[in-house]
């Protein structure tokens, strides 16, 4: 489910499709992608969103999704893992920051960058009647 100031969003399913098949293949090695730092592991355990897939590697486990925020307004909390249920408050907090969504296997170690968007107020801007189209034309250009 999109939330409603979701914008920007880059999808690395591709990107994981691909690698995937350089491990099922034995090009690339198991250990190199099950890597997932005790951060991580963390990260996953105590704010992740299990999701009903299975990981791609071992299928024996399911996938959980990491949500981890970055932006200059989030000062300290920046980089930091936040669960799904807190990114509709956070974005209705500030004006702009960015998520990564990282899927985590907590069996086999194996994570992967699923998607990453821009969530945050100044998105409701785009479809209001009031919308400062010009500061949006500026921003995107400079991108
Ligand atoms: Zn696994």
């Amino acid at each position: 489910m999109r939330m409603r100031t979701q914008r920007q969003v880059v999808d690395y399913s591709l990107q994981k499709r691909a690698l995937l098949r350089e491990v099922h293949s034995g090009r690339v090695g198991i250990y190199e992608v099950c890597d997932a730092s005790p951060y991580l592991k963390n990260a996953a355990r105590f704010h992740g969103e299990l999701t009903d897939d299975r990981c791609p590697v071992c299928r024996r486990e399911n996938l959980t999704h990491v949500h981890y925020i970055y932006g200059d307004e989030l000062k300290q909390s920046a980089g930091q893992a936040r669960s799904k249920t807190e990114l509709p408050v956070l974005a209705m907090t500030f004006r702009e920051f960015q998520v990564f969504v990282v899927e985590v296997c907590r069996g086999c170690g194996w994570n992967h960058l699923v998607e990453q968007y821009l969530l945050g107020r100044s998105g409701l801007d785009e479809s209001g009647p009031n919308a400062p189209t010009s500061t949006r034309r500026r921003r995107e250009a400079a991108e």
